[in-house]
Order: structure tokens, then C-alpha cells, then sequence
């Protein structure tokens, strides 16, 4: 007789919210304070996404004063995050050639794994400021500033200096007004910030790489 593994509804880092997960392991851990009766859960689980096989884990956090009429307030947090993002496949020091935007990226890619999407906001932002740096704009402009220099120096179009600003927009809300993104807005303020660095510090490169290799145009010779 096979006996069924336990059930529940998880987030599976590959297919996304909400999938049946086996239980492979479940952990339960109370702490109680003896002076004020305050106590806080956590329930820690292994889980096996019942749908692509992916193991990945659960923690379910209850502290006794979040209890409302309506029950408990579960905080939950998954590992891998839900937030977690794809490293591009030009995400390499030999492509960015400079090891302060690199160690940039992928700090901010290292807060998306673990759900820090306050300090990906703001990572975002800071990855824009280096990238305005390489580009010679002076670093102590104001963001709007950086922005206008861009595009009268023929860095960036209109549409994406658009873009741009909601970025660096958002990493201002998510430091200093209290925003704290949800996964698919800072899948938005990634895209936004990778095609940025794509375009300017991996795509020129390769385009001026292409046209050395080009065999040389004949010139037509002219109509008499
Ligand atoms: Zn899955």
C-alpha cells in the first residue's frame, strides 16, 4: 500500500503561484515569552512542485499578536523567492567590462532571489547611476538632470528616457516614500534597467565587433 503525500498550494519558482506542492518534509518551531505570553510559529516546509518536479521550500511565519477576528496573519516567505529573476545570458564581466556595474546586478539580482524587493527597487536605481557614470554624466546631477544630459548627448530616445524615469521614479518610492513593489512591477523595473544596460555596454560592443568583420562595400561607380 503506497500511502499519498501531503498536499498544499505553494508558489513553484518555475511555474508560478498557486501549484499543488508534495510535502516532503515539515518542521513546526514555537517561541514563547515567558513574561508577556507573546509567542510566534514558524512552520518550515520541503516542498516537490506536483506539476515540474522542482524542490523548493515554504516558511510560515505566525506571531500571536497578528491574530485578527478573521484568524491568523500568516507571513509567507519562499525559497527560492517568487521574486527571483533570470540572469540574462550577457551577465558576465567579460561583457559589461566593468566589475562596478557587474558586483551592482548582481547584488540586485541576489535581493530578488531572497524576496528583498525594497533594496532591488533602490538597487535598480543605483545601477543607473553607475551606468550614467560610465557614460561621463556627472554623478552629481539629480536624477531628471541625468536623464536630459542622456538624451541631449544621444544616449537614449525619448520613449526610453520615458522608461528611465519611471525606474528611477519607483527606486525613490521604494527608499524613501514606503513602496514596496510587487514581483511582476520589479519584473517591469528589471526589464527596463537590463535593456538600458544591454543596449549601451553589451550591444554597442558587439555591433562595432560586426561591422569590422563586415567584407568592405564596393563603391558603385558612378552614372556618366
Ligand atoms: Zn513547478
Amino acid at each position: 500500500m503506497t500511502t499519498k503525500a501531503k498536499q498544499i498550494r505553494s508558489h513553484c519558482p518555475n511555474c508560478g503561484p498557486a501549484r499543488y506542492a508534495n510535502v516532503l518534509f515539515e518542521h513546526k518551531a514555537t517561541a514563547t515569552d515567558e513574561d508577556t505570553g507573546v509567542w510566534e510559529t514558524i512552520t518550515s516546509y520541503m516542498l516537490e512542485c506536483g506539476g515540474c518536479k522542482t524542490v523548493f521550500f515554504q516558511e510560515n511565519f505566525v506571531f500571536s499578536e497578528d491574530i485578527g477576528p478573521d484568524g491568523p496573519d500568516i507571513r509567507i516567505a519562499y525559497y527560492p523567492a517568487p521574486a527571483k529573476r533570470k540572469r540574462p545570458d550577457w551577465f558576465t564581466l567579460f561583457d559589461l567590462e566593468d566589475s562596478g556595474l557587474y558586483d551592482l546586478l548582481n547584488e540586485t539580482y541576489n535581493a530578488l532571489n531572497v524576496d528583498a524587493r525594497v533594496l532591488a527597487a533602490t538597487g535598480a536605481r543605483t545601477i543607473f547611476d553607475r551606468a550614467s557614470e560610465l557614460l561621463k554624466i556627472d554623478p552629481a546631477l539629480t536624477f531628471g538632470q541625468k536623464l536630459d544630459e542622456l538624451q541631449a548627448k544621444g544616449h537614449i530616445s525619448s520613449s526610453e528616457r520615458a522608461h528611465l524615469d519611471i525606474l528611477t521614479d519607483a527606486g525613490g518610492a521604494a527608499a524613501h516614500r514606503g513602496w514596496k513593489p510587487k514581483p511582476g512591477q520589479l519584473d517591469t523595473i528589471m526589464s527596463i534597467v537590463e535593456s538600458f544596460i544591454h543596449r549601451k555596454f553589451v550591444l554597442e560592443s558587439e555591433v562595432k565587433r560586426l561591422k569590422a568583420q563586415l567584407p568592405r562595400r564596393q563603391k558603385r561607380k558612378k552614372k556618366t
